[in-house]
């Protein structure tokens, strides 16, 4: 399984324009953003808090819990940061990711907050 490195930049506010390769993490507002590991450009906004992700830094890098999976997004990748480091997760099977599409087309009308909290929600 091949991993990529990701570097963490601390900021207070998040900028509007994101590189590659990095997560931006903003401690005012409790978020995290990146733009998707597989290179796709979408951008990838994940709420920390109790009931969205933990972010663990340990002096040198960061891990994200749980795993970032990207349903809404037509590269439906699905992966973990940890120390520094994208893990890829093994593709889900068609009929998985088929259920969780008609689960989200029901669901259209949710905003972005709400949708990754839905997508969490799958992991638990
Ligand atoms: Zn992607």
């Amino acid at each position: 399984m091949k991993t990529k490195k990701i570097n963490h930049v601390f900021q207070t506010i998040i900028q509007d324009e994101l590189q590659e390769n990095k997560i931006y993490i903003s401690l005012d507002y409790n978020t995290a953003i990146h733009k998707c590991a597989c290179g796709c450009g979408e951008e990838v906004v994940t709420p920390i808090s109790p009931s969205d992700w933990k972010l663990i830094y340990n002096g040198e890098s960061v891990s994200l819990s749980p795993s970032i999976g990207n349903w809404s997004y037509s590269c439906r990748s699905h992966y973990w940061i940890r120390d520094g480091y994208i893990e890829w997760a093994e593709n889900w099977t068609e009929e998985k990711v088929n259920k969780i599409r008609g689960k989200e087309k029901r669901k259209q009308e949710i905003n972005k907050r709400g949708l990754f909290k839905f997508i969490k929600k799958l992991f638990k």
